[in-house]
């Protein structure tokens, strides 16, 4: 976020006065207009150079409230995963910003993007990537072992991530054990246990036969519910009917973007758990 310049800086000497003033007008500026959790600002994504250059995004802009329950839609090749890997910080634009929380990611190096995908993001794949033989509830503990916690706290949480997704009974379970729905929801336990700003899922339901499909969006419906902003890709419709906004992509552009409900009103559940405040 751009805020003014300390009046001190812009003119004369200030006494406490002003500053404290312009404190108090920030703070009407931030409640009136919060801080989307994504900022795209014409942002255009090339891969390779040359005759052999594709371009992935040509000049997108996208903003995402917290709390909102976006499906991204378009057929294959439109730009969908690139679109995403650049809001999970795994690639950054050619052209064009991206703000997460306001923090501008082009200013940020290899580490500190790091750092923001472990803080602030919570991934879910197509392919599930849990790490085999290991229990469900070590899958799930594992970011929180990169976070530092100790592990009593470490199992707490997992243990409270994995029962958020109904899995509270198959802790010890190992992934080979689990179906693909069971499996599924390991890895969305494992992405939202360090309270991420945002959920991120590339075709989350791709591998899920239907049923299994309607049982992880209703986990992802409750997620929301409890206030956790989710920016899904998907191309099937009725996967696409459980969020609140559906966002479509052709050829790297946006070309269609339709609210069909209102973010959650909730505060967000686990949203602190990280720096042990709250529990779930
Ligand atoms: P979607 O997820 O919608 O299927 P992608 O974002 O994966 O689309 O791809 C968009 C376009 O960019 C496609 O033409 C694809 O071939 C190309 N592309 C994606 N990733 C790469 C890459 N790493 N190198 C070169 N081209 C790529
Ligand atoms: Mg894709």
């Amino acid at each position: 976020m751009t805020r003014p310049l300390p009046r001190h800086e812009a003119g004369p000497p200030a006494e406490a006065q002003p500053e404290a003033q312009s404190e108090a007008q920030s703070e009407a500026q931030s409640q009136a207009q919060p801080e989307p959790v994504i900022r795209l600002v014409s942002v255009v994504k090339t891969y390779g150079t040359g005759e052999a250059a594709v371009q992935a995004l040509r000049g997108v802009s996208l903003e995402v409230a917290e709390r909102d329950y976006v499906a991204i839609m378009g057929a294959s090749g439109s730009g969908k995963s690139t679109m995403m890997n650049i809001i999970g910080c795994l690639d950054v634009p050619s052209e064009g910003q991206f703000l997460i929380d306001g923090i501008d990611t082009s200013v940020l190096d290899e580490q500190q993007l790091a750092t923001v995908r472990n803080r602030k993001l919570g991934f879910v794949f197509q392919a599930f990537n849990l790490i085999p033989r290991m229990t469900a509830l070590g899958n799930v503990e594992l970011p929180l072992s990169y976070a530092g916690l100790r592990g009593a706290e470490r199992r707490l949480r997992a243990e409270a991530a994995l029962q958020l997704v109904g899995l509270g009974q198959r802790l010890q379970a190992q992934p080979q054990q689990l179906s693909g729905g069971q499996q599924q929801r390991v890895a969305v336990a494992r992405a939202l246990v360090t309270a991420p700003s945002l959920i991120l899922a590339d075709e989350p339901t791709g591998n899920l036969d239907t049923r299994a499909s309607a049982d992880l969006m209703n986990v992802f419906d409750r997620l929301n519910a409890a206030g956790r902003t989710i920016v899904l890709i998907t191309h099937e419709a009725d996967v696409a009917a459980h969020a609140k906004r559906v966002i479509g992509v052709q050829d790297g552009h946006i070309v269609a973007d339709r609210r069909v409900a209102e973010p959650s009103a909730n505060p967000p559940l686990l949203r602190r758990a990280v720096d042990g405040t709250v529990r779930p």
